[in-house]
């Protein structure tokens, strides 16, 4: 069967190495967001699923008005399901309120829906890795179809990994941020940094400078769908 032809009830039928590339297409044909969460449930179209705990898939209003879409789950999101529940989570909300918006208002997905992740010697710790392409190209149909579905008015990347696996290497955070880019995704697209950055920016003055200006590329994007 080609992803072309694929409805809503064949995607949880599809071979769970086959799922995620079929996913756009069921989400095209009306599949709704619960369907295309439970598809992603077991979905084995990369390594990934060996080692985490479970599928992360994204959580938000249906439609929303923004979209924000992380690299993947970290060691927390990872044991309880769900997206920026974690320590970068809070930084996003409290960044989110003073840009003049708030969690529940965006749509929240990760570029990747499984925790990559290597051992800590001597330790229980999991440290975070970051996907490599194939894994974010494997993973990619599954933005696709939370995108079908959601269809918000402004999609906000945040971090390289969501950036290039959306956009292209072209792509610069540092260059390209807090400013509408060119892109038929949605109709405003946005790349700002991934607020663990901010966590790990060191200094507290360096972590001041860097929150202030997630907020302000935040509020940018809280201009443009209400200007
Ligand atoms: S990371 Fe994505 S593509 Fe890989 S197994 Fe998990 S859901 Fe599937």
């Amino acid at each position: 069967m080609t992803p072309a032809g694929v409805t809503e009830l064949d995607l949880l039928d599809i071979a769970p190495e086959a799922r995620a590339a079929a996913a756009p297409a069921a989400a095209a044909a009306g599949a709704d967001i619960d369907v295309i969460r439970r598809a992603a449930d077991t979905c084995r179209a990369c390594d990934l699923w060996e080692r985490a705990t479970q599928t992360v898939f994204g959580v938000g209003p249906v439609p929303a008005r923004i979209m924000l879409v992380g690299e993947q789950p970290g060691d927390q999101e990872d044991r309880a399901g769900e997206p920026f529940v974690g320590p970068a989570g809070k930084m996003l909300d409290k960044a989110l309120a003073e840009a003049g918006m708030s969690r529940e208002q965006t749509f929240v997905t990760n570029v990747v829906k499984h925790f990559r992740w290597k051992p800590v010697p001597g330790t229980k710790r999991r440290l975070h890795e970051r996907p490599s392409k194939v894994q974010v190209g494997a993973c990619l149909p599954w933005v696709a179809a939370e995108l079908e579905i959601v269809r918000p008015q402004a999609l906000v990347l945040l971090g390289a990994t969501a950036a290039a696996g959306l956009l292209g290497s072209d792509v610069r955070v540092t260059r390209d941020r807090g400013r509408p880019l060119p892109s038929n995704l949605a109709p405003h697209v946005f790349v700002t940094i991934h607020p663990s950055a901010i966590l790990r920016a060191g200094e507290a003055s360096s972590r001041a400078d860097a929150f202030n200006g997630f907020r302000d590329d935040l509020a940018a994007v809280v201009r443009a769908i209400t200007a």
